[in-house]
């Protein structure tokens, strides 16, 4: 059989929303007064977005073959990203074969290791194996989940991110995670407000409802442990990126810390089998969250994937719509998936990447049947409405 080759590779920037779901407009519950590590200075505590969360934007790349199927891969990378793969990683994807996968990985990542490792390069190799997997389930007109071994369950099921657990409850997930709103630099009223916010949601979601806190790397290891405690009380499920990603020792102590009932959870600022081994040897964590368009793609999230089976570890990626569902429905451990409300109010579903892709399938009361993503490749197609810019060419 003669295998397709890899004849063009084109890398472009894209502006609101998208893959880079904080690039939004005004009066969105995403950018309301969510803690961060900037959260101690005063002008940088309102809005993420005023200290640059949503600098980058989304790369958008396509990789066309030597037949005319074009793979199509999406992350937040912005023009950097386009810069690394016109200018870089360009030169091992063209001519090869379309089934290269692995190799290509490897070449991309050795030959960035002197100024990469992590960041906004391995979200820029992501969204290139992302566009990868895409144009080799084109070529055998297979979806992704069918290529990684099949799916190992009929539908998923999700919980909801965002402001209104109590609306995600009505509209049928599991569970709800909150953004924690105050931190260290609050001191113990800010602590205060943060429970207050957990018991109001608490009594509106009732016993058996998840509620989970999502702290974006914001607070250290005693004030993560007293907001633990505090929120032992309402059943809180989880605790998720209390601390920098950076700090592996804390969390190791976080993890000892917490009542037993409740999950450490991070990861989703991870990167590669490497970053990932650190949180898994040192005990980090009981869930890891590795997003599949910033830790390496699919190629390495496998990796990291079975590496996290072997240490007894739940995988539930973070967002990345689709790109996570095709990874989620085959993995034993992966029981459930989050979904990223990117409505303004948190109070409706609209597809997690919106407007930049058409045919994103959503979950319906919760739950998305698995024959949802039954087409070629991860079965999405870029909006043609969206502006494309290519800033560089090769
Ligand atoms: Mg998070």
């Amino acid at each position: 059989m003669s295998i397709p080759t890899i004849k063009h590779v084109r890398a472009y920037v894209v502006r609101g929303g998208g893959a880079d779901y904080h690039d939004q407009g005004d009066s969105h519950w995403i950018d309301d007064h969510i803690c961060t590590p900037m959260s101690k200075y005063p002008e940088y505590c309102q809005s993420r977005q005023s200290f640059g969360i949503n600098v980058l934007g989304s790369l958008v790349i396509e990789i066309e073959d030597s037949e005319g199927h074009v793979g199509l891969g999406v992350t937040t990378a912005g023009e950097i990203g386009a810069y690394i793969v016109e200018k870089h990683f360009a030169r091992f994807l063209e001519g090869a074969r379309v089934t290269d996968i692995e190799k290509l990985w490897d070449q991309m990542f050795n030959a960035s290791l002197f100024y990469g490792r992590k960041g906004v390069v391995i979200n820029t190799l992501s969204g290139v194996d992302l566009a990868l997997w895409d144009l080799l389930g084109k070529v055998r007109e297979e979806p992704v989940h069918v290529m990684l071994g099949g799916a190992v369950r009929d539908e998923l099921q999700f919980y909801a991110t965002g402001a209104r657990p109590d609306l995600a409850k009505d509209m049928g997930f599991i569970g709800g995670k909150m953004p924690l709103q105050w931190g260290p630099a609050h001191g113990d009223e800010g602590l205060k407000k943060n429970i207050e916010k957990l018991a109001e949601m608490r009594s509106r979601v009732g016993d058996d409802f998840w509620l989970m806190f999502d702290c974006w790397m914001s607070l250290n290891v005693e004030y993560a442990t007293r907001l633990a405690h505090a929120a032992q009380e309402y059943g809180l499920k989880w605790i998720e990126e209390a601390l920098p990603p950076d700090d592996y020792w804390g969390y190791a102590k976080l993890r000892q810390q917490v009542p037993s009932t409740m999950m450490v959870t991070t990861g989703e600022h991870e990167a590669t089998r490497w970053g990932f081994r650190m949180l898994m040897e040192m005990d980090c964590c009981d869930l890891i969250q590795p997003d599949v368009g910033w830790c390496g793609g699919v190629t390495e999230l496998l990796k990291i994937s079975a590496l996290a089976d072997a240490h007894g570890k739940l995988v539930v990626p973070h967002g990345s719509s689709v790109y996570s569902y095709h990874f989620v429905a085959t993995r034993h451990n992966s029981p459930f998936a989050e979904f990223l409300m990117m409505a303004p109010q948190a109070d409706k579903v609209v597809p997690m990447f919106n407007p930049l892709l058409l045919d994103e399938p959503v979950p319906v009361n919760g739950r998305l049947k698995i024959s949802e993503l039954d087409k070629p490749g991860f079965g999405v197609r870029l909006n043609p409405e969206c502006k494309l810019h290519r800033p560089y060419t090769h």
